[in-house]
Protein backbone atom coordinates (compact mmCIF):
# COMPACT_ATOMS: atom_id res chain seq x y z
CA UNK A 1 0.00 0.00 0.00
CA UNK A 2 2.86 2.34 0.59
CA UNK A 3 4.65 1.35 -2.60
CA UNK A 4 1.57 2.46 -3.81
CA UNK A 5 1.04 5.85 -3.22
CA UNK A 6 4.43 6.42 -2.89
CA UNK A 7 4.69 5.53 -6.56
CA UNK A 8 1.32 7.66 -7.39
CA UNK A 9 3.07 10.44 -5.59
CA UNK A 10 6.75 10.21 -7.60
CA UNK A 11 3.97 10.25 -10.29
CA UNK A 12 1.96 13.57 -9.52
CA UNK A 13 5.42 15.05 -8.96
CA UNK A 14 6.76 14.28 -12.22
CA UNK A 15 3.77 15.75 -14.49
CA UNK A 16 3.83 18.73 -12.15
CA UNK A 17 7.56 19.27 -13.19
CA UNK A 18 6.97 18.33 -16.59
CA UNK A 19 4.34 21.07 -16.60
CA UNK A 20 6.29 23.64 -15.12
CA UNK A 21 9.34 22.45 -17.30
CA UNK A 22 6.74 23.30 -20.39
CA UNK A 23 6.08 26.57 -18.69
CA UNK A 24 9.44 27.44 -18.15
CA UNK A 25 10.76 26.36 -21.43
CA UNK A 26 8.02 28.66 -22.76
CA UNK A 27 9.26 31.58 -20.78
CA UNK A 28 12.97 31.01 -20.57
CA UNK A 29 14.62 28.39 -22.18
CA UNK A 30 17.52 28.80 -19.73
CA UNK A 31 16.20 27.57 -16.39
CA UNK A 32 14.81 23.84 -17.55
CA UNK A 33 15.18 22.30 -14.32
CA UNK A 34 17.18 19.36 -14.54
CA UNK A 35 16.17 16.07 -12.40
CA UNK A 36 18.92 14.56 -10.03
CA UNK A 37 20.43 10.63 -11.51
CA UNK A 38 18.09 7.81 -9.99
CA UNK A 39 19.46 4.89 -8.73
CA UNK A 40 16.98 2.06 -8.95
CA UNK A 41 15.94 0.44 -5.44
CA UNK A 42 17.18 -3.07 -5.67
CA UNK A 43 18.02 -5.23 -2.85
CA UNK A 44 21.69 -6.09 -4.21
CA UNK A 45 22.66 -2.49 -3.41
CA UNK A 46 22.37 -3.61 0.40
CA UNK A 47 23.30 -7.02 0.41
CA UNK A 48 26.23 -7.48 -2.79
CA UNK A 49 26.36 -10.87 -1.86
CA UNK A 50 22.45 -11.42 -3.60
CA UNK A 51 23.14 -10.77 -6.73
CA UNK A 52 24.24 -13.83 -8.33
CA UNK A 53 20.72 -14.96 -6.72
CA UNK A 54 18.79 -11.90 -7.98
CA UNK A 55 20.20 -12.32 -11.53
CA UNK A 56 19.76 -15.60 -11.65
CA UNK A 57 15.62 -15.77 -10.61
CA UNK A 58 15.16 -12.08 -11.34
CA UNK A 59 14.45 -9.40 -8.47
CA UNK A 60 10.75 -9.64 -9.44
CA UNK A 61 10.51 -12.76 -8.60
CA UNK A 62 12.55 -13.22 -5.30
CA UNK A 63 11.41 -15.12 -2.05
CA UNK A 64 12.43 -15.67 1.16
CA UNK A 65 12.89 -19.00 0.31
CA UNK A 66 15.43 -17.90 -2.00
CA UNK A 67 16.75 -16.16 0.81
CA UNK A 68 16.82 -18.54 3.34
CA UNK A 69 18.95 -20.52 0.86
CA UNK A 70 21.33 -17.69 0.28
CA UNK A 71 22.01 -17.36 4.18
CA UNK A 72 22.39 -20.97 4.61
CA UNK A 73 25.16 -21.43 1.94
CA UNK A 74 26.74 -17.81 3.06
CA UNK A 75 26.58 -18.96 6.53
CA UNK A 76 28.51 -22.16 5.61
CA UNK A 77 30.91 -20.61 3.39
CA UNK A 78 31.95 -18.45 6.49
CA UNK A 79 32.58 -21.04 8.52
CA UNK A 80 34.27 -23.69 7.11
CA UNK A 81 35.60 -20.76 5.19
CA UNK A 82 34.90 -22.36 1.41
CA UNK A 83 34.16 -20.30 -2.19
CA UNK A 84 32.22 -20.35 -4.45
CA UNK A 85 32.21 -23.24 -6.58
CA UNK A 86 34.49 -25.46 -4.13
CA UNK A 87 35.08 -28.83 -5.72
CA UNK A 88 35.77 -30.09 -2.24
CA UNK A 89 32.42 -29.33 -1.02
CA UNK A 90 29.08 -30.90 -0.94
CA UNK A 91 25.91 -29.41 -0.15
CA UNK A 92 22.98 -31.38 1.51
CA UNK A 93 19.19 -30.46 1.34
CA UNK A 94 15.79 -31.95 1.19
CA UNK A 95 15.00 -28.43 -0.07
CA UNK A 96 12.82 -28.73 -3.01
CA UNK A 97 12.17 -32.53 -3.19
CA UNK A 98 8.71 -33.25 -1.02
CA UNK A 99 9.68 -31.06 2.43
CA UNK A 100 7.23 -27.88 2.55
CA UNK A 101 6.91 -25.46 5.02
CA UNK A 102 3.07 -25.58 5.87
CA UNK A 103 1.64 -25.13 2.76
CA UNK A 104 4.42 -23.92 0.85
CA UNK A 105 6.85 -26.00 -1.22
CA UNK A 106 10.86 -25.45 -0.96
CA UNK A 107 12.06 -25.60 -4.09
CA UNK A 108 13.19 -22.01 -4.17
CA UNK A 109 15.63 -22.86 -1.43
CA UNK A 110 17.43 -24.57 -3.61
CA UNK A 111 17.97 -21.97 -5.92
CA UNK A 112 19.53 -19.77 -3.04
CA UNK A 113 21.77 -22.13 -1.99
CA UNK A 114 23.02 -23.10 -5.62
CA UNK A 115 23.20 -19.46 -6.82
CA UNK A 116 25.27 -18.71 -3.59
CA UNK A 117 27.61 -21.43 -2.91
CA UNK A 118 28.25 -22.81 -6.46
CA UNK A 119 27.22 -26.11 -5.54
CA UNK A 120 25.11 -27.83 -7.93
CA UNK A 121 23.37 -31.03 -9.57
CA UNK A 122 25.88 -30.87 -12.83
CA UNK A 123 28.76 -30.55 -10.77
CA UNK A 124 28.11 -33.33 -9.03
CA UNK A 125 28.52 -31.55 -5.32
CA UNK A 126 24.89 -31.27 -4.48
CA UNK A 127 22.75 -33.96 -2.88
CA UNK A 128 19.18 -33.38 -3.00
CA UNK A 129 17.43 -35.84 -0.39
CA UNK A 130 13.88 -37.19 -0.24
CA UNK A 131 12.11 -36.80 2.72
CA UNK A 132 8.48 -36.30 3.49
CA UNK A 133 6.41 -33.42 3.24
CA UNK A 134 6.33 -32.69 6.55
CA UNK A 135 10.04 -33.13 7.61
CA UNK A 136 11.87 -30.03 8.64
CA UNK A 137 13.78 -27.99 6.08
CA UNK A 138 17.49 -28.77 6.13
CA UNK A 139 21.10 -27.72 4.68
CA UNK A 140 24.31 -28.96 5.25
CA UNK A 141 27.89 -28.78 4.04
CA UNK A 142 30.77 -31.00 3.84
CA UNK A 143 34.09 -30.27 3.46
CA UNK A 144 36.04 -33.69 1.54
CA UNK A 145 39.14 -32.43 3.16
CA UNK A 146 38.54 -31.90 6.77
CA UNK A 147 35.46 -33.86 6.71
CA UNK A 148 33.77 -31.00 8.84
CA UNK A 149 30.30 -30.55 8.33
CA UNK A 150 27.56 -27.47 9.28
CA UNK A 151 24.07 -28.16 9.93
CA UNK A 152 21.55 -25.87 9.42
CA UNK A 153 17.78 -26.38 10.32
CA UNK A 154 15.60 -22.87 9.77
CA UNK A 155 12.73 -22.20 12.09
CA UNK A 156 9.55 -23.39 10.20
CA UNK A 157 7.71 -20.88 12.12
CA UNK A 158 9.48 -18.21 11.26
CA UNK A 159 9.61 -19.05 7.47
CA UNK A 160 5.96 -19.48 6.96
CA UNK A 161 5.71 -16.38 8.98
CA UNK A 162 7.80 -14.34 6.59
CA UNK A 163 6.41 -16.56 3.85
CA UNK A 164 3.29 -14.70 4.68
CA UNK A 165 4.02 -11.16 4.85
CA UNK A 166 5.64 -11.83 1.33
CA UNK A 167 2.20 -12.56 -0.35
CA UNK A 168 1.07 -9.02 1.11
CA UNK A 169 3.89 -7.17 0.98
CA UNK A 170 6.83 -8.60 -0.93
CA UNK A 171 9.27 -5.72 -0.59
CA UNK A 172 9.00 -5.65 3.01
CA UNK A 173 9.51 -9.26 3.80
CA UNK A 174 12.50 -9.68 1.90
CA UNK A 175 14.02 -6.26 3.74
CA UNK A 176 12.90 -7.30 6.61
CA UNK A 177 13.73 -11.16 6.34
CA UNK A 178 17.18 -10.32 5.78
CA UNK A 179 17.83 -8.05 8.46
CA UNK A 180 17.28 -11.39 11.14
CA UNK A 181 20.37 -12.81 12.00
CA UNK A 182 21.26 -16.37 12.09
CA UNK A 183 20.16 -17.38 15.32
CA UNK A 184 16.97 -15.51 14.67
CA UNK A 185 16.07 -17.83 11.67
CA UNK A 186 17.88 -21.13 12.57
CA UNK A 187 16.68 -23.50 14.93
CA UNK A 188 19.64 -25.38 14.62
CA UNK A 189 23.21 -24.56 13.36
CA UNK A 190 25.80 -27.45 14.16
CA UNK A 191 29.53 -28.12 13.36
CA UNK A 192 30.79 -31.64 13.37
CA UNK A 193 33.75 -33.54 12.33
CA UNK A 194 31.89 -36.57 10.36
CA UNK A 195 35.17 -38.43 9.38
CA UNK A 196 34.25 -42.12 8.81
CA UNK A 197 37.63 -43.07 10.17
CA UNK A 198 37.08 -40.80 12.93
CA UNK A 199 33.26 -42.05 13.84
CA UNK A 200 34.68 -45.14 13.65
CA UNK A 201 37.56 -45.01 16.28
CA UNK A 202 35.25 -43.58 18.67
CA UNK A 203 31.94 -45.05 18.13
CA UNK A 204 30.54 -43.74 21.57
CA UNK A 205 31.30 -40.23 21.26
CA UNK A 206 29.49 -40.51 17.90
CA UNK A 207 26.67 -42.34 19.42
CA UNK A 208 26.15 -39.19 21.94
CA UNK A 209 25.71 -36.98 19.10
CA UNK A 210 23.39 -39.68 17.36
CA UNK A 211 21.50 -39.49 20.50
CA UNK A 212 21.91 -35.69 20.72
CA UNK A 213 20.00 -35.43 17.27
CA UNK A 214 23.53 -32.98 16.51
CA UNK A 215 21.85 -32.82 12.51
CA UNK A 216 18.11 -32.79 13.27
CA UNK A 217 17.90 -36.39 12.97
CA UNK A 218 19.63 -36.52 9.84
CA UNK A 219 22.75 -37.65 10.82
CA UNK A 220 23.39 -41.22 9.38
CA UNK A 221 22.04 -39.68 5.90
CA UNK A 222 24.68 -37.19 6.07
CA UNK A 223 27.65 -39.07 7.25
CA UNK A 224 26.73 -41.68 4.94
CA UNK A 225 26.36 -40.10 1.88
CA UNK A 226 29.07 -37.37 2.66
CA UNK A 227 31.30 -39.56 3.54
CA UNK A 228 31.02 -41.95 0.54
CA UNK A 229 31.07 -39.13 -1.74
CA UNK A 230 34.50 -38.62 -0.38
CA UNK A 231 34.90 -41.79 -1.79
CA UNK A 232 34.22 -41.02 -5.09
CA UNK A 233 30.58 -42.06 -5.25
CA UNK A 234 29.51 -42.35 -8.99
CA UNK A 235 26.83 -39.99 -9.99
CA UNK A 236 24.17 -42.64 -11.17
CA UNK A 237 24.69 -43.78 -7.66
CA UNK A 238 24.07 -40.46 -5.33
CA UNK A 239 20.64 -40.63 -7.55
CA UNK A 240 20.01 -43.82 -6.06
CA UNK A 241 21.17 -42.43 -2.25
CA UNK A 242 18.64 -39.24 -2.96
CA UNK A 243 15.83 -41.21 -2.87
CA UNK A 244 16.60 -43.95 -0.67
CA UNK A 245 17.63 -41.04 1.78
CA UNK A 246 20.82 -42.48 3.00
CA UNK A 247 23.74 -45.22 1.56
CA UNK A 248 23.35 -48.52 3.51
CA UNK A 249 24.96 -51.80 2.54
CA UNK A 250 21.43 -52.75 1.83
CA UNK A 251 20.92 -50.02 -0.67
CA UNK A 252 24.53 -51.15 -1.96
CA UNK A 253 23.43 -53.98 -2.52
CA UNK A 254 20.91 -53.22 -4.45
CA UNK A 255 23.39 -50.93 -6.86
CA UNK A 256 25.36 -54.04 -7.39
CA UNK A 257 22.65 -56.00 -8.03
CA UNK A 258 21.51 -53.40 -10.94
CA UNK A 259 25.19 -53.55 -12.22
CA UNK A 260 25.36 -57.27 -12.71
CA UNK A 261 21.55 -57.21 -14.21
CA UNK A 262 23.00 -54.69 -16.77
CA UNK A 263 26.27 -57.02 -17.37
CA UNK A 264 24.78 -60.38 -17.05
CA UNK A 265 21.13 -60.10 -18.07
CA UNK A 266 21.17 -56.82 -20.27
CA UNK A 267 17.85 -55.45 -21.64
CA UNK A 268 16.86 -52.35 -24.53
CA UNK A 269 14.26 -51.54 -22.59
CA UNK A 270 14.41 -52.21 -18.99
CA UNK A 271 11.19 -50.52 -17.85
CA UNK A 272 9.18 -52.17 -20.49
CA UNK A 273 10.82 -55.85 -20.40
CA UNK A 274 11.95 -56.33 -17.21
CA UNK A 275 9.52 -57.70 -14.49
CA UNK A 276 11.00 -57.63 -11.08
CA UNK A 277 10.19 -59.20 -7.98
CA UNK A 278 11.67 -58.35 -4.53
CA UNK A 279 11.70 -61.46 -2.53
CA UNK A 280 12.55 -60.49 0.17
CA UNK A 281 11.93 -56.61 -0.28
CA UNK A 282 14.97 -54.43 1.20
CA UNK A 283 16.97 -51.26 0.95
CA UNK A 284 18.39 -52.55 -2.57
CA UNK A 285 14.51 -52.20 -4.30
CA UNK A 286 15.24 -49.04 -4.46
CA UNK A 287 18.12 -48.88 -6.60
CA UNK A 288 16.56 -51.28 -9.18
CA UNK A 289 13.94 -48.40 -9.26
CA UNK A 290 16.37 -45.49 -10.13
CA UNK A 291 18.86 -47.63 -12.20
CA UNK A 292 16.06 -49.52 -14.10
CA UNK A 293 12.82 -47.09 -13.99
CA UNK A 294 11.10 -50.38 -12.70
CA UNK A 295 9.18 -49.13 -9.90
CA UNK A 296 5.37 -49.79 -8.57
CA UNK A 297 3.53 -47.58 -10.14
CA UNK A 298 4.64 -48.55 -13.91
CA UNK A 299 3.63 -52.11 -12.58
CA UNK A 300 7.41 -53.71 -12.98
CA UNK A 301 8.24 -54.24 -9.57
CA UNK A 302 6.04 -56.52 -6.92
CA UNK A 303 7.26 -56.86 -3.49
CA UNK A 304 7.05 -60.59 -1.86
CA UNK A 305 7.83 -60.68 1.79
CA UNK A 306 9.03 -63.99 3.33
CA UNK A 307 8.15 -64.74 6.70
CA UNK A 308 11.01 -66.45 9.20
CA UNK A 309 9.05 -69.64 8.50
CA UNK A 310 9.70 -69.34 4.77
CA UNK A 311 13.43 -68.32 5.17
CA UNK A 312 13.90 -71.36 7.08
CA UNK A 313 12.71 -73.20 4.19
CA UNK A 314 15.08 -71.67 1.99
CA UNK A 315 17.66 -74.24 0.75
CA UNK A 316 21.53 -73.32 1.48
CA UNK A 317 22.05 -71.88 -1.88
CA UNK A 318 18.96 -69.81 -1.86
CA UNK A 319 19.81 -68.49 1.18
CA UNK A 320 20.60 -65.14 0.70
CA UNK A 321 17.57 -64.91 -1.97
CA UNK A 322 17.19 -60.66 -3.51
CA UNK A 323 15.57 -60.74 -6.90
CA UNK A 324 14.05 -62.22 -9.47
CA UNK A 325 14.33 -60.17 -12.66
CA UNK A 326 12.10 -61.80 -15.59
CA UNK A 327 13.00 -60.06 -19.52
CA UNK A 328 10.53 -60.54 -22.20
CA UNK A 329 11.87 -58.55 -25.41
CA UNK A 330 9.78 -56.53 -27.49
CA UNK A 331 8.34 -58.82 -30.66
CA UNK A 332 9.94 -61.81 -28.73
CA UNK A 333 7.90 -65.03 -28.87
CA UNK A 334 9.45 -65.87 -24.88
CA UNK A 335 11.37 -64.63 -22.07
CA UNK A 336 13.71 -65.58 -20.18
CA UNK A 337 14.55 -64.86 -16.26
CA UNK A 338 17.29 -65.02 -13.02
CA UNK A 339 17.19 -65.26 -9.44
CA UNK A 340 19.79 -63.22 -7.72
CA UNK A 341 21.54 -63.59 -4.66
CA UNK A 342 23.45 -61.58 -2.62
CA UNK A 343 26.59 -62.88 -0.43
CA UNK A 344 26.12 -61.23 2.62
CA UNK A 345 27.78 -63.58 4.76
CA UNK A 346 31.36 -63.10 2.66
CA UNK A 347 30.37 -59.18 3.41
CA UNK A 348 30.25 -59.97 6.74
CA UNK A 349 32.70 -62.07 7.19
CA UNK A 350 35.48 -59.25 5.31
CA UNK A 351 34.39 -56.49 7.89
CA UNK A 352 34.31 -58.76 10.80
CA UNK A 353 31.33 -57.97 11.87
CA UNK A 354 28.23 -59.90 13.21
CA UNK A 355 24.69 -59.85 11.54
CA UNK A 356 23.49 -59.24 14.93
CA UNK A 357 24.55 -55.84 15.12
CA UNK A 358 22.07 -54.40 12.11
CA UNK A 359 19.50 -54.76 14.38
CA UNK A 360 21.05 -53.36 17.83
CA UNK A 361 19.26 -50.12 17.49
CA UNK A 362 19.60 -49.48 21.58
CA UNK A 363 23.81 -48.81 20.56
CA UNK A 364 26.51 -47.31 18.32
CA UNK A 365 26.07 -51.28 16.78
CA UNK A 366 23.47 -50.51 13.87
CA UNK A 367 25.05 -47.34 12.77
CA UNK A 368 28.46 -48.92 12.75
CA UNK A 369 28.27 -52.13 10.72
CA UNK A 370 26.51 -50.11 8.25
CA UNK A 371 28.79 -47.18 7.88
CA UNK A 372 31.48 -49.91 7.76
CA UNK A 373 30.09 -52.27 5.18
CA UNK A 374 28.97 -49.01 3.13
CA UNK A 375 32.69 -48.40 2.82
CA UNK A 376 33.75 -52.39 2.47
CA UNK A 377 30.99 -52.24 -0.51
CA UNK A 378 32.60 -49.58 -1.94
CA UNK A 379 35.52 -51.38 -3.56
CA UNK A 380 33.13 -53.52 -5.22
CA UNK A 381 31.08 -50.92 -7.41
CA UNK A 382 32.99 -51.86 -10.93
CA UNK A 383 33.14 -55.76 -9.14
CA UNK A 384 29.43 -56.79 -8.55
CA UNK A 385 30.57 -60.16 -9.41
CA UNK A 386 32.12 -60.77 -6.44
CA UNK A 387 28.69 -60.26 -4.14
CA UNK A 388 26.14 -61.07 -6.36
CA UNK A 389 25.46 -64.33 -7.96
CA UNK A 390 22.61 -66.08 -10.13
CA UNK A 391 20.75 -68.69 -7.95
CA UNK A 392 18.94 -69.84 -10.71
CA UNK A 393 18.13 -69.41 -14.65
CA UNK A 394 14.37 -70.37 -16.07
CA UNK A 395 12.78 -69.67 -19.33
CA UNK A 396 9.27 -68.36 -19.90
CA UNK A 397 7.06 -69.68 -22.59
CA UNK A 398 4.05 -67.49 -22.25
CA UNK A 399 3.23 -64.16 -20.59
CA UNK A 400 0.67 -65.95 -18.30
CA UNK A 401 3.43 -67.24 -16.55
CA UNK A 402 4.60 -64.20 -15.53
CA UNK A 403 1.04 -63.25 -14.82
CA UNK A 404 1.62 -66.50 -12.13
CA UNK A 405 4.81 -65.77 -10.57
CA UNK A 406 3.50 -62.23 -9.44
CA UNK A 407 0.03 -62.65 -8.66
CA UNK A 408 -1.36 -62.44 -5.08
CA UNK A 409 -1.07 -65.38 -3.14
CA UNK A 410 1.41 -67.40 -5.49
CA UNK A 411 5.21 -67.66 -3.80
CA UNK A 412 7.49 -67.50 -6.94
CA UNK A 413 10.16 -69.20 -5.61
CA UNK A 414 7.44 -72.19 -4.96
CA UNK A 415 6.59 -71.83 -8.34
CA UNK A 416 10.16 -71.81 -9.90
CA UNK A 417 11.44 -74.91 -7.56
CA UNK A 418 13.82 -73.53 -5.84
CA UNK A 419 11.86 -73.81 -2.09
CA UNK A 420 9.63 -76.21 -1.26
CA UNK A 421 5.88 -75.27 -1.29
CA UNK A 422 4.38 -75.32 2.37
ZN1 LIG B 1 18.65 -48.33 3.69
Amino acid sequence: MIKRISKSATLIGLALLLVLGTVLIGGCAKETPTLPPTVEASIVNDYPGLKPLVDFVGEENLSVLNLVGFKAADKAMRELGFGKGDPDILALTDAGYIAKIEEYTTEKALDGVIMTSGLSRGKGNLANLHKAYNWPLWFAFFDKRSKDCIYLEPKSEILKTYLDREKADRDAALADFMKLSDKEIFAKIAKENIDAQGLLDNPEAWQEKMLAKVFGGNEFSIFTISNLWAMGLPNDFLKVAELHDHICPGLTSGYLIAKYVIKHFPTANPRNEYTVIAIPPWCKDDALIQMFETNVGHKRLYVKHLTKEQIGQLPKEAKNVANIIIRWEKGAESGDGIVVGFDWDKLFEECELERAWLRDFATYKWWYVRLKMDIAEMHYLDNPEALVFTIKEFEVKSPAEIEKLKAAGVNPLVELGIMPGS
